[in-house]
């Protein structure tokens, strides 16, 4: 069976095994960020609407599970906004009855924390990670380009009265482009907003593959670090895949990280290029030595081929 709306699993430090779910198809989204993966927006809207069908996933979901071993988290993300479906809380029920072990996270890019259906919908995850990139309305414009009818304060007081009431882990994450909002003003209000929603965690990202407004640059690990300084909070932790002359050195210890990640779950060259965000050139390197000397073995599966250490 070939899927629709499910992909993955990839693995992720943070979560373990992690199976995507893209609720909405592409390119449905109440913004247009400019720094979005997936392209343009194509429907940019606030309405909910049943853009996926709940009996399409219900499918996928059980055609999966009978065929692989359970992932730690199913994951809603993908092409669009997944709040923007109005099953995503039948969905997220459903994964709960059929397995309960299994986490649900959903990123969301909470601009439909607004609905209280939504709200009580998502509290129903284990994780919410729902994005905040600016707090100025300037810079929300620059960045998000949001629906029309989106007001960014109602946004923000959506994320609170959510995060306030939500038992579940609770991360935001803060997309950072240099020049637009990681000024000292922007930073200081975002650091108040914050406050405010009490997250247990604030990730902060920046560009990693081309955005859809080709003259937007990456923040460089010295801005990430300036803007962790700025904000000066414990619960800051910088996620995106920058490099600095420091973790130079840890290169060289590739093949040792590569032993022990599989050596605990084995791994497709592909998790261990996202999970120890290695060069994929070096790691095909690297995997051919290993295993040329023994150390590692590969094994073709229903996901690819795996990398396993070899038991002495
Ligand atoms: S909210 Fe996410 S999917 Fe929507 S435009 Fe922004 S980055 Fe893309």
């Amino acid at each position: 069976m070939s899927y629709q709306h499910i992909f993955g699993p990839v693995l992720s430090r943070r979560l373990g095994i992690s199976l995507g779910v893209d609720l909405v198809t592409h390119k449905i989204c109440s913004l247009d960020c400019v720094y979005c993966e997936c392209g343009k927006t194509t429907r940019l809207t606030l309405e909910r609407g049943d853009y996926v069908l709940f009996d399409a996933v219900k499918t996928e979901l059980d055609h999966y599970w009978e065929h692989n071993e359970d992932p730690d988290y199913i994951t809603f993300s993908g092409s669009g906004e997944p709040t923007l479906n109005q099953d995503l809380g039948r969905v997220i029920a459903y994964i709960k009855t059929q397995k309960p072990k299994i986490q649900v996270a959903v990123l969301t890019n909470s601009t439909l924390l607004t609905d209280p259906n939504v709200r009580q919908e998502l509290a129903l995850a284990d994780l919410v990670v729902p994005s905040l990139d600016a707090v100025s309305m300037a810079a929300f414009l620059k960045i998000n380009r949001p629906c029309k009818a989106l007001l960014l304060e109602d946004m923000i007081q959506g994320i609170q009265t959510f995060a306030n009431k939500f038992t579940g882990k609770l991360w935001l994450e803060i997309f950072i482009l240099p020049g637009i909002n990681d000024t000292q003003e922007e930073l200081t209000a975002l650091k108040k907003i914050i406050t405010r929603i009490d997250p247990e965690m604030v990730q902060l990202n920046t560009l990693d593959r081309p955005g859809t407004v080709s003259t937007l640059r990456p923040a460089s690990k010295e801005e990430l670090d300036r803007v962790k300084e700025i904000l000066n909070m414990d619960i800051i932790q910088i996620i995106a895949k920058v490099t600095d002359k420091k973790n130079m050195g840890q290169h060289r210890d590739m093949a040792s990280a590569i032993l022990e990640t599989i050596h605990r779950r084995p791994c497709t060259r592909d998790d261990l290029v996202a999970v120890l965000t290695a060069d994929p050139d070096q790691m095909d390197t690297l995997l051919a030595t290993l295993e040329a000397d023994g150390q590692i073995e590969a094994r073709q599966q229903a996901r690819g081929v795996f990398y396993r250490t070899v038991k002495k």
